[in-house]
C-alpha cells in the first residue's frame, strides 16, 4: 500500500473531477480498505495481508458498506472534535443517501486502483485468480532492478508515496488562507450552501 493516508489526493481529485460525489465517503472509502492489513497480520499469517477488502468483489460489498457506516456515524464526531470544521456541515454531508453509497464505492475502487500499480502481488480477482499471478505494472517496470518482492516493489512503493505526497502539497497550499480543514475533510468551505 502507498501509506494509507496518502491516498487522500485521489480522493479529493475524485471530488473535484465531479462535485456531485461527498468527499466524505470518498475520503473514508478510500482508505478502509487498508484495515485488513493488521487483522491479517494477527489473525490469517498464513495468507497475503492484502486479500478480501482488496479483491473487486470485497472491495464492492463489505468495504463499501464498512465504508458507508463510518461515514455516517464517525466522520462528522471525529472530523468536527479534531479540525473543528462545522458539524452541522458535516452531518448533512454524512447523511444516508444514494449519494454516499455511490462516493464510498468509487473511494473504495480508488484505492484498489492507487494500490495495484505498485504491488507484486493483487487480489484484485480473487478468488477466482491467484493474487501472486497478477504483478503491479510499476513493480514489472522496476523489475530489472531488484525482484519483484524485493526491490523493484520497494522502489514502486517510493515512488507511488512520493506522489501522493507532490500531490497533497498543493492542496494545503491553496486552500491554507481559504477554510483550509473545512475544504480539506468536508470539500467546501464552511459557509458555502449544499
Ligand atoms: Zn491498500
Amino acid at each position: 500500500m502507498p501509506i494509507t493516508p496518502l491516498h487522500y489526493p485521489l480522493a479529493f481529485a475524485l471530488s473535484k473531477a465531479n462535485k456531485k460525489l461527498i468527499l466524505p465517503g470518498l475520503v473514508v472509502g478510500a482508505v478502509i480498505p487498508d484495515i485488513e492489513v493488521p487483522i491479517m497480520w494477527v489473525f490469517f499469517s498464513d495468507l497475503p495481508d492484502h486479500l478480501f477488502l482488496h479483491s473487486l468483489v470485497g472491495a464492492a460489498t463489505v468495504g463499501t458498506a464498512l465504508a458507508v457506516f463510518s461515514t455516517w456515524l464517525l466522520y462528522s464526531p471525529l472530523i468536527s472534535t479534531i479540525f473543528r470544521v462545522d458539524k452541522g456541515n458535516l452531518k448533512q454531508a454524512c447523511s444516508l443517501s444514494g449519494m454516499l453509497v455511490l462516493s464510498c464505492l468509487i473511494g473504495v475502487l480508488s484505492h484498489l486502483l492507487l494500490d495495484f500499480p505498485m504491488h507484486w502481488f493483487n487480489p484484485i480477482l480473487w478468488p477466482w485468480v491467484n493474487p501472486y499471478d497478477i504483478v503491479g505494472p510499476l513493480v514489472l517496470f522496476f523489475a530489472p532492478y531488484g525482484p519483484i518482492n524485493g526491490t523493484a516493489y520497494w522502489m514502486a512503493n517510493r515512488l507511488t508515496n512520493a506522489a501522493m505526497i507532490v500531490a497533497w502539497i498543493p492542496i494545503l497550499l491553496y486552500y491554507r488562507d481559504k477554510d483550509l480543514w473545512s475544504n480539506h475533510w468536508l470539500g467546501k468551505s464552511h459557509t458555502e450552501k449544499f
